[in-house]
């Protein structure tokens, strides 16, 4: 109830929520507290979430935030968000996104752009989260949730958590079901929380994983008790510092909170060893190549006869073209675009096969680095503390926003686990966050180390 009321009195200036469920929270909330009368709670009982738009929700607005989606309500539950409400936690409504998960700012989405709660010092100019999941980064921070559900194809869980002063992990490819959420990069998407602490992620991460027959990329290993990490020692942990992070203008702040986060951990006993990814400068364009190609075909399925919109048209070719070019919008037509060309014929072995060529090699230089006894290496989230709303050279330049993602995309194209920790704050008083990358399946090193940094 307190929620709801909170949603209702913030909602309209922050725009994280494009649909509240109040009564199904109710619901879920009276549910919850026989339950808890009878004795039986679950690990989230009564715990109450926000939900990004791009997972299915049974009879509830699911339309990741596009128009081509319209009044879409699945009549299934994905297996994520299912795997909550059995652990008892508690609905309160769908958050905003950008449109298909694809942005860094979340101003593609059909129902506008998110504030982030955050302000600069001495400024009243609105910023943005960050994206995709920036209604997800903005409701933890604002209070209007407890934790939420996001997704990373290239960053969109860690990105909008180090925008906003959140925790955010992006989970090994493979820990979470991805069946009902609504794919975008289907090699690439994860799905993962965005939380206000630490703990939080560790005991939201336990729920949400699970192998699941119905995704045959989930990984049936056991799914360890994430919280019982926190507070073990990382002594002796070895943390890699790769050289090629240190990228060109990149600002003095983000330098001088990377050197902070070495030095804490250095002081809780762990080894600092600089390592080297020598690949990490192809990463950004061979993700602008897989993702929009692994788009495109995903994105196919939007016809004007399975879901949502529908325009009228003279034939069914006629009716499929006007659909799709007044459902999407034009960060969605970009991709589609960008995507069928690498995947012409033609032009295939030059963009996409090379581009997955590259892919092979960033994952080595990982591989490598692990080889040699890292545990878990330490970056930067981002480039930058949240910019403005409306940013122009952005606007005018699509790539100066895809710049965003060049610390998160490549683990991305790894399938590693990556976390954002707030670690700081910049000049103007806005967060900053340290990404953590670890092993394959190795959540906890991840949970246990941002615990030393928060
Ligand atoms: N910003 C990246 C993109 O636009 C990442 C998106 C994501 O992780 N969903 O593709």
């Amino acid at each position: 109830g307190a929620y709801v009321a909170a949603i209702e009195a913030a909602n309209a200036s922050i725009n994280a929520y494009v649909a509240v469920t109040s009564e199904q929270a109710l619901e879920m909330a009276k549910a919850s507290d026989a339950r808890r009368a009878s004795g039986q709670t679950g690990a989230l009982e009564g715990i109450p979430l926000g939900i990004k738009d791009l997972y299915a929700t049974e009879g509830v607005h699911t339309q990741a935030c596009s128009h081509i989606l319209d009044g879409f309500q699945p009549r299934y539950e994905s297996t994520v968000t299912a795997n909550l409400w059995a652990d008892g936690a508690v609905m309160l409504g769908k958050l905003n996104m950008d449109e298909f998960a694809m942005g860094s700012s979340n101003e593609s989405s059909y129902y506008g752009p998110v504030i982030n709660p955050w302000r600069a010092e001495g400024s009243t100019a609105d910023l943005v989260p960050g994206g995709s999941s920036g209604g997800s980064a903005a409701a933890v921070a604002a209070n209007l949730c407890v934790a939420a559900t996001a997704t990373d194809t290239g960053g969109s869980i860690r990105q909008p958590a180090a925008f906003t002063g959140t925790v955010g992990i992006k989970p090994t490819y493979g820990r979470c079901s991805r069946w009902g959420i609504v794919a975008f990069a289907s090699s690439l998407d994860q799905a993962g929380p965005i939380t206000r602490d630490v703990r939080d992620a560790a005991i939201m991460l336990k729920s949400m994983a699970s192998v699941d027959d119905k995704d045959t990329t989930s990984v049936d290993l056991p799914v360890p008790d994430y919280e019982a990490s926190l507070g073990q020692s990382v002594k002796g942990l070895k943390i890699g510092i790769p050289r090629e992070y240190r990228v060109e203008g990149m600002p003095a702040e983000i330098e001088a909170l990377w050197q902070q986060g070495i030095a804490w951990l250095k002081d809780a006993g762990a080894e600092i060893v600089d390592i080297e990814l020598p690949h990490t400068k192809y990463a950004l364009p061979a993700y602008y190549i897989v993702a929009p190609a692994e788009a495109s075909s995903n994105l196919a399925r939007y016809d004007g006869v399975r879901y949502g919109l529908r325009e009228q048209g003279r034939d069914i070719t006629d009716m499929y073209e006007k659909t799709r070019a007044a459902g999407f919008g034009t960060e969605v037509k970009r991709r589609i675009m960008i995507g069928t060309y690498v995947l012409s014929a033609g032009y295939y072995d030059a963009y996409y096969l090379r581009a997955q060529k590259v892919r092979t090699l960033i994952k080595r230089d990982f591989e490598t680095a692990f080889h040699d006894g890292i545990d878990a290496i330490l970056t930067p989230a981002t480039p930058s503390s949240a910019f403005g709303i409306a940013d122009q050279e952005m606007a005018a330049d699509p790539v100066k926003m895809y710049l965003n993602d060049i610390f998160t995309v490549t683990v991305n194209m790894a399938g590693l686990p990556g976390l954002s920790v707030p670690a700081g704050r910049c000049a103007k008083g806005l967060p900053l966050g340290l990404q953590l990358i670890g092993r394959p399946f190795e959540e906890e090193t991840l949970f246990r180390t941002a615990h030393v940094i928060e």
